[in-house]
């Protein structure tokens, strides 16, 4: 056994991410027995640590001495029976339930009752994995991100029997191991996987709706909302068939929650085989690696035009960019017979806002302001705009050169779509007490590397403002899946943090 810091590690699957979980316990100076039931796999990682740990050294980003005690503290296990001298064993074989059953029976039959068993699924139930098992409060989730040494975040999963003593001394292995630790209640996809569905599954029904392109959405989510990839790049460096049945897996286990319910569209590209980079063709084409990104289109010639500007609370920036694109601004109180009238909705789409103001739908264009009409600008149209003051529309926003995007109705734009399910999943997160909201914000920023966590956007941009949008896109589309949810709700109507936490009852 090695000693209570630094404890003998057994790790079962050389794949991916057994060889990265290898490497960062070697890293942080636990013994650890590395098995793959490919004997040439448990090789092949050995030797792929080994170069990854001397390069490491080579660029001085730890001592050659680090390197080599790292090396020294990795071994081949032949097989399962040499993990009985360990504390802690991970499983990382490949996502398959039946399949990572029989490994924990082999490794309760193989470990000592007070090994700890983890599982590194991304997706499977630990609490029905540790049902499997004889003894199933030694049983936990310890799920890793990939690459794993570059991705410092791992979820700690208690399944409902696993005691807390167990959780407690995975938290400090992770430490020790270099990572941050966050506890999480066992939940379908636990905790970053759910988050995670939000800005995926919200993108691919915008583009199943033909409310924007692929291309677009990536370009809104980067420019405006400022994701570092937009979430068909992404989609295709994880592959539809990784993601696909991960979601169908969350969707399942949580009895069809709406909100995770999986996008025909992704299914068929998969069914397809548009799988991502590592078919050479995704959402978009790699050629030698490298993603074909198609060329923006240039934004349309200016051509002036009278713009009116429905008076509200962004109505000042907007006025504002109209004066500088050098085009007229209506600043009467109705706008003028030939005036193109702008309008900033929020949640809702441009037909039912124009409607319900009583503006002329043929002349509205709407622009979204979730953003302050930075970055990038998304400007929508009604379903009876006509195509010429789209064209002024768009000329006109594009003037002090602001990369524009156009798109069909939607409620809530592109980007206002996607933040609000984001927010909305990151909100049922914290209602259901998987994980605690400072936890929740701080995972999805390591596991997803998003802007934000889910309510620091809900906070950034005002609750309020997210339960606006919500409530507008749950009306135009009567989907559940929009549905806001108590937690939002409640905090919007108090104008408190979205991170409130509810004290206990009994003091
Ligand atoms: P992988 O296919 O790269 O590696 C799986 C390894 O398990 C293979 O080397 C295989 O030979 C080995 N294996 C299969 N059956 C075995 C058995 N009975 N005994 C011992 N070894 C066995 O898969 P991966 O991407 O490393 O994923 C492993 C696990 O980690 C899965 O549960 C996956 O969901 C999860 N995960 C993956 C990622 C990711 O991005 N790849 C991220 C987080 C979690």
């Amino acid at each position: 056994m090695g000693t209570s810091d630094t404890p003998t590690v057994g790790i079962v699957g050389a794949g991916a991410m057994g060889r990265g979980i290898a490497q960062v316990a070697a890293t942080g100076g636990c013994k650890v027995l590395l098995h793959d039931a490919r004997s040439d796999a448990t090789d092949e990682a050995l030797t792929f640590i080994g170069g990854m740990v001397d390069r490491a050294a080579e660029k001085e980003r730890m001592t050659v001495e680090a390197a080599e005690e790292a090396k020294r503290l990795l071994t081949k296990a032949e097989g399962i029976d040499a993990f009985a001298e360990c504390d802690v064993v991970i499983e990382a074989v490949s996502e398959d339930m039946g399949l990572k059953a029989k490994v924990f029976a082999a490794l309760e039959a193989a470990t000592d009752e007070a090994c700890i068993l983890a599982s590194n699924t991304s997706s499977l139930s630990i609490t029905r994995l540790a049902a499997a098992c004889s003894h199933p409060e030694r049983v936990a989730g310890f799920h890793f991100f990939n690459p794993v040494p570059l991705m410092p975040l791992v979820e700690v999963i208690a399944g409902v029997r696993t005691e807390p003593s167990v959780i407690d001394r995975l938290v400090e292995l992770g430490k020790v191991m270099g990572r941050t630790p966050v506890r999480v209640a066992d939940a379908p996809g636990f905790l970053v996987n759910q988050v995670g569905r939000g800005y995926t599954l919200e993108a691919t029904n915008l583009v199943a709706e033909g409310v924007a392109a692929f291309v677009d959405v990536d370009r809104i989510m980067r420019d405006a909302a400022g994701f570092r990839m937009g979430p068909f790049e992404l989609l295709d460096l994880t592959a539809l068939d990784v993601t696909h049945p991960a979601s169908i897996e969350i969707y399942e286990q949580s009895y069809h929650e709406p909100r995770f319910r999986p996008a025909m569209l992704m299914g068929q590209r998969m069914q397809a085989g548009l799988l991502g980079r590592k078919t050479k063709q995704g959402h978009y084409a790699y050629v030698d690696g490298k993603q074909q990104r198609p060329e923006e289109p240039e934004a349309p010639g200016f051509e002036g035009g009278t713009f009116w500007v429905e008076p509200g609370e962004d109505a000042a920036a907007l006025q504002e960019i109209v004066r500088a694109s050098g085009a007229e601004l209506d600043e009467g109180e109705r706008p003028a017979g030939d005036s193109i009238i702008l309008i900033a909705p929020l949640g809702l789409d441009a037909s039912t806002h124009a409607a319900r103001a009583g503006q002329d739908p043929e002349r509205t264009v709407a622009v979204d302001p979730l953003f302050g009409f930075k970055g990038r600008r998304t400007v929508m149209q009604t379903i009876v705009t006509r195509p010429e003051v789209m064209r002024k529309a768009h000329a006109m926003l594009a003037q002090d050169g602001m990369p524009v995007t156009p798109i069909k109705d939607s409620p809530g734009f592109v980007a206002q779509r996607i933040i609000a399910m984001i927010s909305a999943i990151g909100a049922s997160v914290a209602q259901n007490a998987i994980a605690t909201p400072e936890d929740i914000d701080r995972a999805v920023k390591l596991g997803l590397n998003y802007p934000n966590g889910p309510l620091e956007f809900a906070d950034t941009l005002g609750p309020a403002r997210i339960v606006q949008i919500l409530e507008g896109m749950s009306d135009c589309t009567g989907d559940p899946r929009y549905r806001t949810g108590p937690w939002l709700r409640r905090r919007a109507a108090l104008g408190v943090s979205a991170t409130t936490v509810e004290p206990a009852p009994r003091a």
